[in-house]
């Protein structure tokens, strides 16, 4: 049954069970109404209150302030944000140099703004990736889908600092970032290579007048783990179904300062002109935050379980993050140290420096032949209940997801098997 497993799988992963059960009742029948909560309307008042608690669960538990951050709730799951994130904020690019154009031709002679515009996008438009892991590389390979590869800076590809392999962050003084980047993009958090940020890059941080790279990152596999420097990006987003709830919506945190009235997107018919592809209405955040995450029929279901995690999280940790952070950090130790006691039965496959809390990647090496470990690691460990433990597919291994539902006992119970099964 549910309280005898310990599922460490990487995504969708376990959610609280006292979550699921209200939950549950809820899809039945939300607070007496006879209506479950997936039958109500989407603009029905209880469901702006469940989406407008969430929002501020949120800003609390992270510590970040409303007034300076709109948080969206979106469709399209993380995929989407890979090109939900370039649209938006190569429109913001193109929107401020469209007025910065104006200002200098001064003349409302449309073809003049039109040509001097266009060769600032041919000459100055970039978006810059910085690729530490498999979905990192995905994001940059859609961003070169999307708008052109041309237009594309690879900032540094990990795996030439690592055998081939990722597994490793290169220094920041080899980054070749470009000159005033649309945005800035990395992964903070690696699902399948368990490759993650030990902290916020120091050369991405804002300089002392408040100015510097305009930051995205892909957060999915560990927000809500860690404290975050919020005020740092300009855009963070992650698909809800690790940390924050069930599968079905992907939520995006945006700087306000990239919303009306201080930047409006360009009209299609100027990205039509600039020969800029035009995002699809539902991943537009301007369109997204005018309508409270509203514009068209939102899961609410999914928002309440995220809402009622939030709760959870918050009633537990009334100070927010770092309480959790203390506790994966806690739990992380525990496998990583169990791994490393026995160097002669497992190799753990980042380097130490990019370790993820979140997702220990290792191989089985014991008896020398990998394969045969490995199955053996997976069938003992799935007898004791301890299951999702195979690596992604692209990489094979063992993958321990270690997100905020896996209980301190069960990171233990995990070191303990780690620890036997190297002795046996
Ligand atoms: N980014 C990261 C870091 C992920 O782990 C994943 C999915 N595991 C995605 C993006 C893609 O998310 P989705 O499947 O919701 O599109």
């Amino acid at each position: 049954s549910r309280a005898d497993i310990t599922y460490f799988g990487a995504g969708p992963a376990a959610l609280p069970t006292d979550v699921l059960e209200t939950a549950a009742q809820a899809l039945l029948d939300y607070q007496g109404t006879g209506l479950g909560i997936a039958e109500h309307s989407h603009r029905s008042e209880l469901a702006a209150k469940i989406i407008n608690e969430a929002k501020a669960d949120l800003a609390t538990y992270l510590d970040f302030s409303p007034e300076q951050y709109e948080v969206l709730f979106m469709q399209g799951g993380g995929t989407g944000e890979f090109a939900a994130s370039m649209y938006n904020l190569v429109g913001a690019w193109v929107s401020r140099q469209h007025a910065a154009v104006q200002k200098e031709v001064q003349s409302a002679d449309e073809a003049q703004v039109l040509a001097a515009l266009r060769q600032r996008v041919e000459s100055g438009l970039k978006v810059d990736y910085i690729v530490t892991g498999s979905w990192s590389l995905k994001a940059y390979q859609e961003a070169q889908r999307l708008l052109g590869p041309e237009y594309v800076n690879l900032v540094c590809d990990a795996r030439t600092v690592n055998d081939g392999k990722f597994g490793k962050i290169p220094d920041e003084s080899t980054w070749k970032l470009s000159k005033d980047a649309a945005y800035v993009y990395f992964c903070d958090n690696e699902t399948v290579d368990g490759v993650e940020f030990p902290s916020f890059p120091k050369i991405l941080e804002p300089k002392e007048d408040g100015t510097g790279p305009i930051v995205v990152a892909d957060m999915s596999s560990n927000i809500l783990s860690r404290r975050i420097p919020v005020s740092n990006y300009s855009l963070l987003f992650f698909g809800a179904q690790k940390n924050l709830g069930s599968t079905g919506i992907a939520v995006a945190i945006l700087k306000k300062t990239f919303l009306p009235p201080t930047v409006s997107q360009p009209s299609p018919a100027l990205l039509r002109k600039l020969a800029l592809p035009i995002p699809p209405i539902v991943l537009q955040y301007e369109i997204i935050a005018k309508n409270n995450s509203l514009y068209n029929t939102l899961s609410i279901f999914d928002v309440y379980i995220a809402g009622q995690v939030l709760k959870k999280l918050l009633a537990t940790y009334p100070n927010g993050v770092d309480g959790q952070q203390a506790v994966a950090e806690k739990k992380a130790e525990l496998i990583y140290a169990a791994l490393e006691a026995h160097p002669g039965a497992y190799k753990i496959v980042p380097d130490k420096s990019a370790r993820s809390k979140m997702n220990i990647c290792f191989r089985v090496t014991k008896g020398g032949n990998v394969d045969e470990a490995e199955k053996a690691f997976l069938k003992e460990s799935t007898d004791l209940n301890l299951t999702g433990l195979k690596g992604h597919r692209s990489v094979g291994g063992i993958r321990a997801s270690n997100y905020n539902s896996i209980p301190l006992e069960g990171a233990e119970k995990l070191a303990r098997f780690i620890d036997e099964f190297a002795k046996a």
